[in-house]
């Protein structure tokens, strides 16, 4: 559902006051109608719609009695305990998924990519449950969906069929995870994952956790993948820590071919872990976008969805300070993560989707660091939280 509606008194990104008219949910240089309803800004600033570029919002526990975490170091104890608890915790994909969309939408997202757990055991059961939430909450936020293979893809036959039936249902885009540490197969899990693409015209969004040179190694076989089949601009690498690892050697030349294979990088700024260079990234010419990824779940404890707290553990990460830096670290969940998604007509242009959120700061600097609560959230023209309470469902 399309909205009109004159937001009065605003500053775009910082900018001097303006009043952004928004017609058929999107902004408009026209002449203001009369009877539109006005909305006052009280000279907030307004940004575009914050993108979360990376959650999993089938398996959050938000709502739910506190989950004691026991679970052990491993990537694989995680997948494993997920799998198990997820037989006695009452999760239903349908009811968490929409307690976190809406916890997401009074921080200010518009957009939200949600891996969602495809495997033998839970088969698309999650993708139905956030296929729901996304029916349910057409007018409040946009969802995206990854047919996500978390247990692994080959290693677990059966795997494969039901990504399929996932990409079938309406998933988006296929999903990946550790070509070479999971499935200890980097071909054939990497050529299943972009045979899947290739077919039913998709992107791919991967996990990739592995270190180092392992990492590396599955880089190359992504990129070469990449070019391979013309997806330039189709693919996301949603972690990255080997772009971490100290050698420059290595590091920068997979740079240099993310940049040409216009391949998206995908970062939580997380502090546990090394993270790909952004700022080397961005000079590179890579696009840079952030998610929350799990939210309160079996997998830890962490999280809120508010997108500019993420923007604010980008600044503290990557050590940014200046207040030129500190709006490298908006972009990341602002433009970074329209681009990597593709998002069209995104931004606070006229003939832009009239998806914005109103945050009380002085500067963009500010609005980073200080991560002001009570913000008002406008998609397509309709005002869908007001002072950070959900007002439109
Ligand atoms: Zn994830």
């Amino acid at each position: 559902m399309a909205a009109d509606i004159l937001i009065h008194n605003v500053r775009p990104l910082g900018a001097d006051p303006v009043d952004i008219l928004i017609l058929a949910g999107r902004i408009s240089r026209s002449p203001t109608p009369t009877g539109v309803p006005v909305l006052d800004g009280g000279g907030r600033i307004a940004l575009p719609g914050l993108v979360e570029a990376h959650t999993h919002l089938d398996k959050s526990l938000l709502g739910l009695p506190w989950y004691r975490n026991e679970v052990g170091p491993r990537l694989i104890d995680r997948i494993e305990n997920e799998r198990s608890a997820r037989k006695t915790l009452p999760i239903d994909p349908r009811q968490q998924s929409e307690r976190q969309a809406l916890l997401s939408v009074t921080h200010g997202s518009t957009f939200i990519r949600s891996h969602v757990d495809v495997d033998t055991e839970c088969g698309v059961a999650g993708i139905e449950g956030v296929m729901g939430t996304r029916e349910a909450l057409a007018d409040v936020v946009d969802i995206d969906l990854v047919a996500f293979p978390q247990s692994g893809l080959l290693v677990r036959p059966g795997t494969v069929e039901l990504l399929e039936q996932a990409l079938r249902l309406g998933a988006e885009t296929v999903g990946g995870l550790d070509p070479c540490a999971i499935d200890r197969d980097p071909k054939g899990h990497l050529d299943t994952v972009f045979g899947l693409a290739d077919k039913f015209g998709r992107g791919v969004d991967i996990h990739l956790h592995e270190p180092g040179e392992m990492g590396a190694f599955s880089m190359e076989l992504i990129i070469e993948r990449t070019i391979a089949l013309g997806m330039q601009g189709k693919v996301v690498v949603s972690h990255a820590f080997c772009l971490g690892m100290p050698d420059a050697s290595v590091v920068d030349p997979l740079l240099t071919a993310l940049a040409e294979a216009r391949i998206a990088i995908m970062t939580t700024a997380t502090a546990s872990r090394p993270v790909p260079p952004l700022k080397r990234l961005l000079q590179a010419g890579v696009v840079v976008c952030a998610g929350s990824d799990g939210i309160r779940d079996t997998w830890g404890p962490y999280g809120n969805a508010d997108m500019l707290e993420r923007a604010m553990f980008v600044g503290q990460r990557y050590n940014l300070r200046r207040d030129d830096e500190l709006t490298l670290a908006l972009d990341v969940v602002t433009e970074g993560g329209a681009r990597a998604l593709g998002l069209a007509n995104y931004g606070l242009s006229p003939g832009c989707s009239g998806d914005l959120v109103l945050v009380e700061a002085q500067t963009i600097a500010e609005a980073v660091a200080q991560r002001p609560g009570r913000r008002t959230v406008v998609k397509r023209g309709r005002v869908v939280a007001r002072e950070g309470v959900v007002e439109a469902r």
